[in-house]
């Protein structure tokens, strides 16, 4: 018969003072699992403690880079700011642009020439109707430099045209030739003979007014004739150019010689009755390329 194994098991004493010690009878596999346990316990302490070693370093880094972050976002708003303000600099630049060209244009008109497109519409290049896209600083600053060569260009070609306009309006008769007389006693055509019976042509227009008071030229021109002139009396008829030629009659006296340069508004005499003439008035004929026009026409 072989002998019986009885299964190893350990036992444990438990001293105590003043009693019987206790015993705790215990099997083989106890031990052996209280130190398993025991390992077991302190790797996942080691690991835990490296995990936590490795989540503070991780933690530690997160700062650094949410701190980065928002270093970076902070710039990105200023450079967003300045952006901004860069493409309002452009709008407004846009702005002054069509305003140029406006004025250009109003220049242009003056001078009698055709109206010119220079500054392109915003949405040029495929914008959807009403997307307000950015304007791209560089595009409109490049755009800006064209612009002004072309807005310079234009305007030395304006200038000559302009100034032949501005010279032919300040030339051709315009306004009354007494100031703040504007009563007016016998039009320009057909009327009953002032001395006599019938009906006579009346080249001008008759400004009544008192003896002495000053006539004035109704535009820029030149002396050709200042003296007696028959049915006229004293006299005074100035060239404006661009076929325009004006006459004041029956003065009093006359203040400019043939030749004289004159601008308009200048003193040619005083008022009169010299000539064929019923009382001080002023007799005012406006020539057009030799022909008599209606005065009334070059008054407002
Ligand atoms: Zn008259």
């Amino acid at each position: 018969m072989p002998p019986r194994r009885h299964p190893v098991r350990y036992t444990l004493w438990l001293a105590r003072t003043g009693a019987a010690p206790k015993t705790l009878s215990l099997p083989a596999w106890v031990p052996l699992a209280v130190v398993l346990i025991l390992l077991v316990w302190s790797g996942l302490n080691l690991w835990l403690w490296q995990r936590t070693a490795e989540m503070r370093s991780l933690q530690i880094q997160l700062v650094s880079l949410s701190d980065q972050a928002r270093k970076l976002n902070n710039q990105l708003a200023a450079e967003r700011t300045r952006n901004n303000a860069l493409s309002q600099d452009a709008q407004s630049i846009l702005k002054q642009l069509q305003v140029l060209e406006a004025e250009i244009n109003a220049l242009r008109e003056r001078a009698g020439m055709p109206k010119i497109k220079l500054t392109p519409t915003r949405n040029e290049g495929g914008g959807r109707g009403g997307d307000s896209k950015p304007v791209a600083l560089e595009d409109v600053l490049q755009h800006a430099s064209q612009q002004t060569k072309a807005f310079s260009q234009e305007l030395s070609e304006v200038s000559p045209a302009l100034n032949e306009t501005l010279e032919r309006e300040a030339a051709m008769p315009y306004g009354y030739p007494i100031r703040g007389h504007t009563r007016i006693t016998s039009y320009f055509g057909y009327r009953r003979n002032p001395f006599g019976w019938g009906f006579e042509f009346h080249n001008g227009i008759d400004f009544p007014a008192s003896y002495g008071a000053p006539v004035q030229v109704t535009g820029a021109g030149v002396v050709v004739e200042a003296g007696w002139k028959g049915p006229f009396g004293l006299a005074v008829v100035v060239d404006h150019g661009y076929g325009y030629r004006t006459l004041y009659g029956h003065l009093s006296s006359i203040s400019v010689r043939v030749g004289q340069r004159l601008e308009r508004g200048d003193v040619v005499g005083r008022v009169g009755s010299t000539g064929r003439s019923t009382g001080p008035h002023l007799h005012y004929t406006v020539f057009r390329n030799g022909s008599e026009v209606n005065p009334a026409r070059h008054l407002d």
